[in-house]
């Protein structure tokens, strides 16, 4: 596939919200998060002014809406992903948004960063850099650390809780709950970065982000009524406690089951999960995601972890639509993901070594017809890659990618 596509412009400098926009920017949102009830408390934030740098947590588009009303009616900049700007990368661009390819170290950014701040703005920034699949915190990258201390300027965080169940990642349909909040909180101020280690920032920025949607909702006592509630859980927790097996797991109404051993649990209306019958091995979502990761871990330090099979690749050069390239073959083992193929446009490769990654975007169904995939990049290009069939999680390749940075980078602070 040579340069037969017009690459989107990365390089674009960041452009000022709007002044017409931000009136509708509002409406969109902030009657939204008071109509929800949802509760903002803010610590240290006194006398708090722009420019300034807004970690948020990532859990759901609802985020987007708090963090407006949080700031408000300060002026912002968004880092989004680049598929956020499909058919819509004008709006996109003067509403604050700064196009970012998931998972790529771009120097760009930084430059964009800063301008951001000259011009007296706050700079909204997920570094999870995607929705969290089991309301729990994802991987942060160490780059933040020095990006917060290069920037001079006030660094705050924003911790949504609840988001994750109102719209899981694995199942985006709405629930109702109550009593969504979120903290806000200056974390370091210009003056207090100056005489802290980058380390030191990076562990106090991950402490800050420690949170447990399922946790939370038990502490509350949130029910969570829907029939529906477990549907796509599956995703989430591809391999069974009971017998071992992987993918094969399935989920319906309120049950998550294995189709080879035959197991069945409960997911409660406190967000719990209770074996039908016999031991519940784990009745904490996040626990049972956690033993995964284990296990994926364990085959790493093996050097035995090793997934390849055919897939549907479609690629995304620029932000008007998906290009298909064709059926190809994904790899992913201990050297990284390789993808590779020939299609209509002509032969495509993707390579990513498993020491410069640090974590993959994955999508569950994505946007409702495609299937699962992984989602791979260069500072040029996206590959939207499907495998086929039913032998394989994206969820294993995302834990796995992980586990692979840390194996290879042994220094590394999780
Ligand atoms: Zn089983």
């Amino acid at each position: 596939m040579a340069d037969q596509f017009k690459r989107f412009d990365m390089k674009a400098p960041p452009v000022r919200q709007r002044n017409y926009l931000r009136p509708l920017l509002w409406a969109l949102t902030i009657p939204n998060v008071i109509l929800k009830g949802t509760k903002i408390t803010k610590q240290g934030c006194d006398g708090l002014k722009p420019p300034y740098l807004l970690l948020c947590n990532h859990n759901a588009f609802y985020d987007f809406s708090v963090a407006t009303k949080a700031i408000f009616p300060a002026r912002a900049n968004y880092v989004v992903a680049i598929d956020g700007f499909i058919g819509r990368e004008w709006l996109l661009r003067n509403v604050g948004g700064i196009c970012k390819r998931k998972f790529t170290n771009d120097i760009q950014l930084i430059r964009q960063i800063r301008q951001v701040f000259k011009n007296g703005d706050v700079l909204i920034l997920y570094p999870e850099a995607r929705y969290s699949l089991c309301g729990t915190t994802a991987v942060l990258p160490d780059s933040l650390g020095k990006l917060c201390r290069s920037m001079g300027v006030p660094v705050v965080t924003l911790i949504c809780h609840g988001h994750h169940l109102q719209s899981p990642f694995w199942n985006l349909k709405k629930r109702k709950v109550r009593g969504l909040c979120a903290e806000m909180k200056l974390l370091y101020t210009p003056e207090q970065l100056k005489e802290t280690p980058v380390d030191e920032i990076n562990r106090t920025i991950r402490e800050a982000f420690v949170y447990d949607d399922f946790a939370w909702q038990k502490e509350n006592g949130i029910r969570i009524t829907e029939k529906f509630r477990a549907e796509g859980l599956h995703r989430v927790l591809y391999q069974c406690p009971a017998c071992g097996r992987e993918y094969r797991m399935a989920s319906a109404g309120t049950e998550i089951f294995c189709k080879a051993c035959g197991k069945r649990w409960q997911m409660t209306e406190l967000g719990t999960l209770e074996a039908v019958s016999g031991e519940t091995e784990f009745s904490h979502i996040p626990d049972w995601y956690e033993w995964q990761r284990a296990n994926v871990r364990r085959e790493v330090e093996e050097g035995t972890y090793f997934w390849s099979g055919p897939c549907h690749v479609n690629s995304l050069p620029n932000a008007r639509r998906y290009i298909p390239l064709g059926d190809g073959v994904l790899t992913h083992s201990m050297e990284g993901f390789e993808v590779h193929g020939e299609g209509s446009y002509g032969p495509y490769e993707m390579k990513l070594s498993a020491r410069e990654l640090y974590s993959c975007h994955i999508e569950y169904n994505y946007l409702g017809k495609f299937g699962d995939c992984v989602d791979l990049n260069t500072l040029q290009d996206t590959f939207y890659t499907y495998p086929h069939g039913e032998d394989f999680s994206v969820t294993k390749m995302a834990l796995a990618t992980e586990e692979l940075y840390y194996h290879y980078h042994p220094e590394k602070i999780r």
